[in-house]
């Protein structure tokens, strides 16, 4: 590296640290994560959370978001697959609307449909995304009305479960290659003693294929519920009138008697120091990578806490920057 460079470099990097004092110098670290003053954040008495925020750019757009606090670690072991399998039911028709009634609606407001275009499922979370132009006025209702059916009124008919296996036993078999077959060496290994080895949200062929039913329902029934949701809305929309059809549409879902706990899956720490090596035949590069004992992750409620989540991003960052040059 020229000494120009070398000059310039140093340059930049004391400017950067010289922003970052400044800007910390004028917030205490003890002082709590401000939240946007323009989200209106509320809970519904079955413990809905919802959030709104009003954006009027790009004009008349709003985008609604269902979120699921569940995922594939909520499933028991005769349902390894079926969070996802049940984000897939969702576009095969509820109680408002008929298969083709949803799929319709939503080509007529320009979005794509099912198979993980507009949700996703996670291991923890499943989320459902509509981006609705409400140029017509009645597409926002009717999008309402589309997620409210998402949160509780999704058909699970058995002519539709059975359709389904084959899309996600596809989608299954899309997925399988080097590192599919690595990873699946690799997870049971990093993630050993913890719910995060085996419950991939793929899920088992051999449980896609011969679940019964009620496996599934069981599964909507008992992880869909209120008080693990949330509704966001986000756009071109008044704050009052989203709040009142949230409240229009959320308020009537109810909680499962003796609903169970959603817990969450632990890492234990690793004991001693280990190294593994993967191959596969297929396998077209090389990755070295180095695992730490995970920690329980505490959210940040703290400006001082928040600081120290960026820290642990963007400091091993320029580390490789700094060393990369
Ligand atoms: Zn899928």
């Amino acid at each position: 590296m020229n000494q120009r460079k070398q000059f310039l470099k140093g340059f930049f990097f004391t400017f950067f640290l010289l922003g970052c004092v400044t800007l910390f110098a004028q917030i205490k670290l003890n002082d709590k994560i401000p939240v946007d003053p323009k989200v209106k954040i509320g809970k519904l008495a079955n413990g809905l959370t919802y959030y709104i925020r009003e954006n009027k750019k790009p004009e008349q757009k709003v985008e609604l978001r269902l979120v699921v606090n569940t995922g594939s670690i909520m499933e028991d072991d005769d349902q390894q697959g079926l969070a996802h399998m049940a984000e897939h039911m969702a576009f095969n028709g509820t109680k408002n609307f008929k298969k083709n009634e949803i799929v319709s609606f939503l080509q007529s407001i320009g979005v794509g449909f099912g198979n993980d275009l507009n949700a996703y499922t996670s291991f923890d979370e499943t989320v459902y995304m509509l981006p609705i132009p409400v140029d017509k006025p009645e597409n926002l209702e009717k999008g309402f009305q589309v997620l409210e059916d998402w949160a509780h009124n999704v058909s699970y008919l058995t002519e539709d479960i059975e359709g389904e296996r084959n899309i996600i036993l596809e989608e299954s078999r899309l997925g399988k290659g080097a590192d599919d077959r690595m990873n699946r060496q690799l997870f049971p290994y990093i993630f050993a003693g913890s719910k995060y080895a085996n419950r991939l949200p793929i899920g088992l062929d051999s449980i896609i294929k011969s679940f019964k039913p009620d496996a599934i329902r069981r599964f909507y029934k008992e992880w869909y519920r209120p008080d693990l949701m949330a509704v966001i809305v986000v756009g071109d929309v008044d704050p009052a009138k989203a709040e009142a059809m949230i409240k229009k549409h959320f308020s009537g879902l109810v909680n499962p008697a003796n609903a169970r706990e959603r817990t969450y899956a632990q890492v234990p720490p690793y004991k001693t120091n280990e190294g593994k090596v993967v191959t596969d035949k297929e396998a077209t590069n090389y990755i070295i990578s180095l695992a730490y004992s995970a920690f329980p992750s505490v959210e940040a409620t703290t400006v001082g806490e928040y600081k120290m989540i960026l820290l642990r991003i963007f400091l091993p960052l320029f580390s490789i920057i700094v060393l990369a040059n």
